[in-house]
């Protein structure tokens, strides 16, 4: 068995795991981890493999470090690079900006590239790079390859991908709605014409991916018409801990008025926002306990987050004119039966009706939950990025 390693390398984390492309959504992947606290006084190694789980801990000064350790562990435990055979390694890369559209064979012209987009990205782009280069040079003979998560959207109508900013400044400083969770988006829209038993081309859906980050996707016929992250992956529903659309004015507000720099700006808006802002908590499991215990902060979380939720939907509804289809994806998509109940409720007479014992099936693969009358399908489809990342990257490396 050839094996797809996949990186998805964060500020202070590395996510990595070993894919077999052939597997199933729902399967566990051969093996996975997590490198933590790069850079902290002390950071850890986690390992799942053979339905075990392994940790060290050490200091991990760097992701060069970080990697080192993660396949020392694996070594150790018998699927380390020495191991097992990786055909490819797959990069999931937050930004390709106007410039990546499909997956790309990691070269150092593309390394540049990427690198040249990290003012539109500096937290995540920066991050990504130093995956690559550390990977490359631990694993020099095989391919790598970088999928964007902004690529599917990369070819959105200008109606929709522009803001209504003077041009020249736009322009300038790439102020345009590029779209994120590009891959999962993808993935799952592509699932659903044969839920349907229908032609891709003639498909025009809704996707929801509903994790701690969230967005929709308006897409018709397989091409992405809207989607509800902007520039950054700030814009759009409201999130764990990001508050999605805010008028643009609150910004200059807290900055005069509670005289808060930009960066603590930015800090509010990206990680004490949402539904942690609100509830101060953004699992969706301890929200549900808190609205079962009559917590009011936890309920009025839970309504801002449906509302804006629905808000969307029905936006994306008109924007196609006729759709077949809404899915539910992600963490909070694919487990939390009230949230798809309460963004779909009362919407018979725009021919969706969720059916209550489907909603509620323990089930964790791809599913119906609509009544057999609901002319709109919706569906639950598990989204399994790492998949999508490694199935890429393999067809890259199959063609070289
Ligand atoms: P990420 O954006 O970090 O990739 P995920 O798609 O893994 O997020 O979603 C994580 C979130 O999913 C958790 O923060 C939690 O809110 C939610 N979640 C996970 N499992 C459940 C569950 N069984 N019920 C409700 N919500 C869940």
């Amino acid at each position: 068995m050839s094996l797809i390693l996949v990186l998805n390398s964060g500020s202070s984390s590395i996510k990595f795991q070993l894919v077999d492309p052939t597997q199933h959504a729902t399967d566990t992947p051969f093996a996975s981890g997590l490198v933590e606290q790069i850079g902290e006084p002390m950071g850890q190694v986690t390992l799942k493999f053979d339905g075990q789980k392994f940790t060290t801990e050490a200091p991990i000064p760097d992701h060069s470090a970080g990697l080192d350790m993660a396949f020392a562990l694996m070594g150790e435990h018998g699927c380390g690079p020495k191991d097992v055979e990786i055909e490819a390694v797959g990069h999931r890369v937050v930004h390709g900006g106007q410039i990546f559209s499909q997956p790309e064979l990691i070269t150092d012209e593309i390394v540049e590239w990427i690198r040249g987009l990290i003012p539109l990205a500096p937290l995540h782009n920066p991050a990504n790079i130093s995956g690559i280069e550390v990977a490359r040079e631990m694993l020099p003979s095989i391919p790598h390859v970088a999928v964007f998560d902004t690529g599917f959207f990369h070819a959105m109508p200008p109606a929709a991908a522009l803001y209504a900013i003077e041009n020249e400044t736009a322009g300038r400083y790439g102020v345009r709605r590029y779209g994120f969770h590009g891959t999962s988006h993808e993935y799952v829209s592509q699932h659903v014409p044969s839920l349907l038993g229908k032609d891709p081309s003639k498909v025009n859906q809704i996707t929801l991916h509903l994790g701690n980050g969230a967005s929709a996707a308006a897409i018709r016929h397989g091409e992405p018409v809207d989607t509800s992250m902007g520039m950054t992956p700030l814009a759009g529903l409201v999130m764990g801990t990001r508050s999605g659309d805010i008028d643009p004015g609150i910004i200059f507000h807290l900055y005069r008025e509670a005289g808060m720099s930009i960066d603590e700006i930015d800090n509010l808006l990206n990680k004490r926002s949402g539904v942690k802002g609100i509830a101060g908590v953004n699992d969706f499991r301890t929200l549900r306990e808190m609205i079962h215990n009559e917590d009011q902060d936890a309920w009025l979380a839970y309504n801002v987050y449906i509302h804006q939720l629905r808000r969307f939907i029905g936006s994306y509804m008109v924007a196609l004119g006729r759709i077949d289809a809404i899915t539910f994806t992600a963490g909070v998509g694919e487990n939390d039966r009230f949230v798809r109940a309460d963004a779909l409720a009362d919407l018979e007479n725009f021919g969706i009706q969720i059916d209550p014992e489907r909603n509620a099936a323990p089930n964790d693969g791809p599913r119906e939950i609509s009544t057999d009358k609901s002319q709109i399908k919706v569906f639950v489809v598990p989204t399994n990025e790492e998949l999508a990342i490694a199935r890429k990257a393999k067809q890259i490396a199959d063609n070289l």
